[in-house]
């Protein structure tokens, strides 16, 4: 099985199914979901076409990890599409864990991948709107943004995900939000199952999210149950912090190795799909607040 986030999780989960249902594994199945996300310069919020930061750069971070504890991150990164891919890679020829910028584009060029200018007609003109008022505003709501993560479940019971994202759309250039830090945009357990964030990524760090969803399912929640608790604890943490989130979204989806899934938001909005055998549907996540 294999579930992706937002409306756009039914086309990366059609992707990535069609490996699973073969027998693929689930790395190399949320990877190809991945990867058809981020080729896709329709898409504005990952890979190419994804929406530049205010300097009018695109720079994207990734994240991978499998069902074995080995991790793949990049963050920073320019010139080059397939993100998620290249944190594979960084996962599986380097002995580290994360590149960032510069040292992520030479490894991506060293190791062979394409360079190409992201930064499509469409996403430079969604800039120079911006530029026109360039209000500063690193928020995420509901209209801006659409980070891919998916979470696999293969055939062996090998679980794996992936976290791709342009970050938020005219950030500072050099920002890094949680998609690609493992544990606060994705984690995987691959005794207990995987959990991925989408939202404001500073909040989902410093709540170190994906992980504690994860935390709950090992204490024995069910992912619907453990993504809930997450986002109430992390709302009790704004109460606590006595900060205005204003209207900043924060979404979870998970799966246990049983192939139940979940998924919890602050606000509605939401949405996740999933692929199974008997399956291809998009769910509208319940959420903590009414908007
Ligand atoms: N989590 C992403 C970030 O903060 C934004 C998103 O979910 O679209 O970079």
């Amino acid at each position: 099985m294999v579930l992706s986030t937002w409306d756009y999780g039914l086309r990366t989960n059609e992707v990535a199914w069609r490996l699973l249902s073969q027998g693929g594994a689930a790395l190399d199945a949320v990877l190809a979901g991945a990867e058809f996300a981020e080729m896709d310069p329709d898409n504005a919020y990952v890979g190419l076409g994804g929406f530049p930061d205010r300097d009018g750069i695109v720079t994207l971070d990734a994240s991978v990890m499998d069902h074995g504890y080995n991790m793949g991150m990049v963050a920073g990164l320019e010139q080059v599409p397939r993100a998620a891919a290249l944190a594979r890679a960084v996962m599986e020829r380097t002995p580290h864990t994360l590149l960032v910028g510069d040292g992520a584009l030479q490894f991506a060029q060293e190791q062979g991948f394409e360079t190409m200018n992201l930064l499509t007609p469409s996403s430079e003109a969604a800039w120079k709107r911006w530029l026109e008022t360039s209000r500063y505003q690193p928020g995420v709501n509901v209209e801006n943004h659409d980070t891919m993560g998916l979470v696999g479940l293969d055939a062996q019971g090998r679980l794996a995900g992936v976290c791709t994202t342009s970050g938020m759309a005219f950030k500072m250039h050099g920002r890094v939000g949680d998609s690609p830090i493992i544990g606060a945009g994705l984690y995987v357990d691959g005794s207990v199952g995987g959990a991925t964030a989408t939202g404001h990524g500073e909040e989902v760090i410093r709540t170190v999210g994906s992980f504690r969803v994860v935390a709950a399912m090992t204490a024995g929640k069910s992912p619907q149950a453990a993504c809930k608790q997450a986002v109430e604890e992390i709302h009790r943490f704004f109460v606590r912090r006595g900060v205005d989130w204003g209207d900043t979204q924060i979404g979870f989806i998970a799966v246990n190795l049983h192939g139940e899934t979940g998924a919890y938001a602050l606000r509605p909005g939401f949405s996740y799909a999933v692929r199974t055998q008997d399956r291809d549907e998009l769910i509208r996540v319940p959420s903590l607040l009414e908007a």
